[in-house]
Order: C-alpha cells, then sequence, then structure tokens
C-alpha cells in the first residue's frame, strides 16, 4: 500500500527518487480548500501537506506561512492551479459491484419507450451471441408512459431463442422472457411467494415482471457471476467513482462473494476506494465478520462494520409498505418483507455483537415500525450505535419525535438520496396522494430532530454523481429547473448541510471520522480539485462541476487531464 500511494504522490513531480527517499512530506498549495471543521461549519485553507503514508500532517490557513522545500519543509509540490479543494466526497449509499455490472451490461436506464427498449435488446442479443442469458436492468415503465408492466411476450419479441432477465431501475422487480420464466418453473400453478408479487395475465399464467421477494425465483436459474466478472465490475466502478470525485463509498449489502472480490482487490493493491461495507443479511455478516466487524484492511480502504437489512421494497413498483393505502391502487399498502419480531431478531443478531444495523425502509409503515424496534433495542444495546435508516423516504411528521428521542440516545442516521427526489416527485405524487407529501424525502426535518443526514446514489439506481445531489438538496428541483422554486421547498438544506452530508457526516455514518471525510491533521489525505465553489456557485453550476483530480491517500485515482493516449478513467497503478 504504501508504494503505492508514495509512488502516485511522486510521480507529479521527480519519480526518479522515490527508491532514495525515506520521508516525503507533499505539499498542495494554490488552492481555495474548504472542509467541514470540527463543529460543523465550513472552514477555508489555503494548503494542505501530506506525508509519504497518505496522511494529512498540515492544513495552512489564509495568513500563515506556507512552509519551504527542503529537509525542514515539503520535498514535493502540487500545484492546484487556484481550483478548489475540498475532502474526497463519500457516497453514503452506494451498490458497488452492481455499479460497474450496471456499466458493463445491457443497460436500459435512459430508454424512453418500450419500442426503444426492446430496440436495444434486440441489437445487445446480437451483439453478444455466446452469451447463454441476456441479464440487463435500468427499465421503468413510468419513464415509458406505459401505465403496466411490460410483458414476457413483449420481450420475446427482441429475443426468442435465450433466457432474458432484466432487473427494474430500483432493483426491486425484473423481467423475464418466456424462456426465462421456463427454465425458472414459473407457472400459473407457481404460489406468489412471501413478500413477492408475480405480474399475473387474466388465466393466472405469469406475465413476466416479478417483484420483491418473487425475483428470487429467477436469482435460481440466472448464472452467478465468476469471480473474473466481479473483479473486472469492481475496477469499472472504482473508475466510475473516482472520476466523479468520490473517495469513499457505504457498499450496502455485500455478498460474501464481493467481499472476497474487495480482499482480492486489497491484497494485489487494486483498491482504489475505500469501502465501508454492510453485509447482505445477518448470515454474510456472520461469515464475513465472525464474532465483529472487521478491522479497517488495507490502510482505511475497507471495513465491515454492520449488515444491512431490508423492511420493505420501493415505492416505484408499489412494494414500499404505507400506513394507508396507495393513493393510485386502493387495495395496496405494499408489503413488509419481514414481520416485526423478524425485524427485532435480526438487528439483535447484529447487535449483539456491536455490527452496526442498517435498515432500508421506504413507506411511511416501514420507517414507523423501524424506529419503534431500535427504540426498543435500545433499552438493550445501549451506546451510540449509529442506527441507519437507509432511504428514510417517507416518515410521517407523527413519528418524528420518536426520530429525535433515538437520536439524542443511540445516534441515528437518516441515508438519503437527494436525487431520487427529483426522480421520484411525479410518481411520489402518483403513489402518495397530496396529504402524505410534507413526509416525504424529509431531509431538513429530520435533520430538526437531530438525525445526521448521510447522502448517497443508491448507484446504479441513479448515477454516483455527489453534484447532481448536492444540486438537488440545495433546491429540490431538477436539472430542468422543475418545479419553479423547488419541491416542498421547506426541506431544502443548507450548502453546509449538504457538503457535510456528502464528508464528515457519511464518514461519521461509517464509523470512520477520525479516518477520512475531512481535510485536517492526522487524516487520510483524501481530497479532490474541483473548478466550482459548492459555498457560493449556483445548484444548476454545482451540477456541471467539473472534477478535476481526485486523490486517495495520497495516491491520484483520477486525472481529467491524464496525457493523451493514457485512459483517463483509469486509476493510476502501483509501481
Ligand atoms: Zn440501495
Amino acid at each position: 500500500m504504501k508504494h503505492w500511494i508514495a509512488a502516485c504522490a511522486l510521480t507529479l513531480t521527480q519519480p526518479a527518487l522515490i527508491a532514495q527517499t525515506a520521508h516525503a512530506d507533499t505539499l498542495v498549495d494554490n488552492i481555495r480548500g474548504e472542509t467541514i471543521a470540527a463543529g460543523g461549519s465550513v472552514q477555508a485553507f489555503i494548503a494542505l501537506m501530506f506525508d509519504d503514508n497518505g496522511v494529512i500532517t498540515a492544513v495552512y490557513h489564509t495568513g500563515e506561512r506556507l512552509p519551504r522545500q527542503g529537509k525542514k519543509g515539503y520535498q514535493y509540490r502540487i500545484d492546484g492551479k487556484g481550483h478548489v479543494l475540498l475532502p474526497g466526497m463519500i457516497d453514503a449509499h452506494a451498490h458497488v459491484i452492481d455499479t460497474g455490472f450496471a456499466l458493463l451490461r445491457l443497460d436500459l436506464t435512459d430508454t424512453a419507450s418500450l419500442d426503444e427498449a426492446l430496440a436495444r435488446i434486440a441489437a445487445y442479443a446480437r451483439a453478444h451471441p455466446d452469451r447463454p442469458w441476456i441479464v440487463g436492468g435500468g427499465w421503468n415503465q413510468e419513464r415509458w408512459h406505459l401505465g403496466r408492466f411490460p410483458t414476457a411476450a413483449e420481450l420475446d419479441r427482441a429475443v426468442p431463442d435465450r433466457p432474458v432477465w432484466l432487473d427494474r431501475v430500483d432493483g426491486h422487480a425484473g423481467w423475464a422472457n418466456s424462456a426465462a420464466l421456463k427454465l425458472a418453473g414459473v407457472t400459473a400453478a407457481t404460489p406468489t411467494p412471501d413478500g413477492g408479487a408475480i405480474d399475473r395475465l387474466p388465466d393466472g399464467r405469469p406475465a413476466g415482471v416479478l417483484v420483491d421477494h418473487a425475483t428470487a425465483l429467477m436469482d435460481r436459474v440466472v448464472p452467478t457471476p465468476t469471480p473474473r466478472d466481479l473483479d473486472l465490475a469492481l475496477a469499472t466502478a472504482e473508475a466510475d467513482f473516482a472520476k466523479m470525485g468520490i473517495t469513499a463509498v457505504a457498499d450496502m449489502g455485500t455478498s460474501i462473494n464481493e467481499w472476497l472480490a474487495y480482499r482480492r482487490a486489497g491484497d494485489a493493491n487494486r483498491l482504489y476506494i475505500r469501502i465501508m461495507a454492510y453485509a447482505l443479511g445477518t448470515e454474510a455478516m456472520a461469515t464475513i465478520g465472525g464474532t465483529g466487524p472487521t478491522p479497517w484492511l488495507y490502510a482505511d480502504r475497507l471495513h465491515m462494520g454492520g449488515v444491512k437489512l431490508f423492511l420493505d421494497g420501493a415505492l416505484g413498483s408499489r412494494g414500499a409498505w404505507l400506513k394507508a393505502a396507495y393513493a393510485d391502487q386502493p387495495a395496496s399498502h405494499g408489503t413488509p418483507l419481514l414481520t416485526e419480531t423478524q425485524l427485532g431478531n435480526l438487528m439483535s443478531r447484529a447487535a449483539m455483537d456491536h455490527y452496526q444495523v442498517a435498515v432500508h425502509a421506504i413507506g411511511d409503515q416501514a420507517n414507523a415500525t423501524l424506529l419503534t424496534t431500535i427504540d426498543d433495542l435500545g433499552h438493550t444495546y445501549r451506546g451510540e450505535r449509529r442506527w441507519r435508516i437507509e432511504h428514510a423516504q417517507i416518515v410521517d411528521p407523527a413519528d418524528w419525535p420518536l426520530v429525535a428521542t433515538i437520536a439524542a440516545k443511540g445516534g441515528l442516521i437518516a441515508s438519503m438520496q437527494p436525487v431520487h427526489q427529483t426522480s421520484d416527485r411525479v410518481m411520489a405524487e402518483a403513489r402518495l396522494g397530496p396529504d402524505r407529501l410534507r413526509g416525504a424525502y424529509a431531509w431538513a426535518s429530520l435533520k430538526r430532530q437531530g438525525a445526521v443526514l448521510a447522502f448517497g446514489s443508491d448507484t446504479p439506481v441513479e448515477r454516483p454523481d455527489p453534484w447532481t445531489g448536492i444540486a438537488a438538496a440545495l433546491s429540490r428541483q431538477d436539472k430542468t429547473g422543475a418545479p419553479a422554486g423547488g419541491w416542498q421547498p421547506q426541506e431544502r438544506v443548507d450548502r453546509p448541510t449538504a457538503l457535510a452530508a456528502y464528508t464528515t457526516n457519511a464518514a461519521w455514518a461509517g464509523f470512520a471520522e477520525t479516518r477520512f471525510g475531512r481535510i485536517a491533521p492526522g487524516q487520510r489525505a483524501d481530497f479532490i480539485l474541483i473548478d466550482t465553489d459548492p459555498m457560493t456557485a449556483t445548484p444548476d453550476a454545482i451540477r456541471h462541476t467539473k472534477v478535476f483530480q481526485t486523490w486517495v491517500g495520497g495516491g491520484k485515482t483520477w486525472d481529467a487531464d491524464a496525457p493523451a493516449g493514457e485512459a483517463k478513467d483509469k486509476p493510476e497503478r502501483p509501481l
């Protein structure tokens, strides 16, 4: 690790000296630096220094004299060219391997109609004649203005001869063709699994889409990725994160095989982002961690500190668990994926061994049940547990006081995704009706109750672009500026809050605040050079932020000005 850090820090200046340099401090100056200080305010600085372990040793403020080059000063210098320097962005809710696969596989996220999607699928199948299965995802029937799920018969038109399985954009449903349904043995006689749904034709035969737990019927037959596939997906995701300015992520639902891919990358010195892993369920948690969270491995690049659980599904597929029926489907409240007892038992299983608990909760009933369960467990599992609610998308204002109670006792993290608000607005209004919107994507209100806001993207559900996220957090408007004045604008957050949610708070949410997340002595030298100051620029300008360079632990992982011929999106390789 040290080799890579030193090599990357030094390649900018005098690579010939690497072998002889026992102690090399690097100064980064000519910058407009900003970080969230210990008290939560924004602190400006003009330079920083880091050592050859990639740890920040000094931060310089206006009026302070910078060290000189030489024995007692710095050995190497990075000229920031007057750019804005921020701590590396942290995506508090990401799916790392899935992000890589989403970039590698058939991607339907930007298709505007079913016909366009079918044409794309057919073309992809033609381009990959050797693949026994066509897998992909990103479809969204809402975007297609279809008013229903797509069907297997429609998919058969594009690919009649091979099985096809395509995840919905939110990952909570999948779309199969007839060949795939046949292989999975899903027929009219297949009972609807608990916590799931099978979209059916009038005669009871499966129509093609399987929702939530029903997708497991297909998971049994879809070929699983090989270790080589996983390694490629990880490398692809790392490069994608780096160019967005992301230096760390919380991986929300790490499988054992994904964990092994991270370990392979760490062992081979190929981990270019910090991964705070949350195991996918308590079994993976116990298998990976054994008696408790793993140590921080590879110089703070990998840690499995907790477990990810799912209490409900998503709003788009009406899998979110609501207190009252869906406004646009009065027979349904959505479906919990766990009973209250199961939830309590699983959380207890994790908390007893001091794993942190992160629970996916979208609907207001899911959030209410989760809050009650946390409150109960708080009597047994004391101390600062930093309970995480993933998404916390609709929290009934009646339950806000409980947020405050828990936040004051064991710490509560609202791990939210600003861009979901702008993407979901129209759908959320249809699903919830006008009366439930006050508790929807209620960033400012949850913060006011004492919840710590940690922001992320839920990539690959959305692109892992923190700049779009910050723009949405400040404006509650999408990239076209709609709606005028912002949607439920009382829930906007201020600039320091948005920056903290992507840096210090996101680190705190992963028990990493002493390691990274801010520019301060003792912290890892994770920083980015960008062209736009998020403390002063308009949301639209922030949305278009250009990331010049990304550094992780004093090693450069992205350079927009990489020399011609060098792949721009490839992190620098260790020597
Ligand atoms: Zn997620």
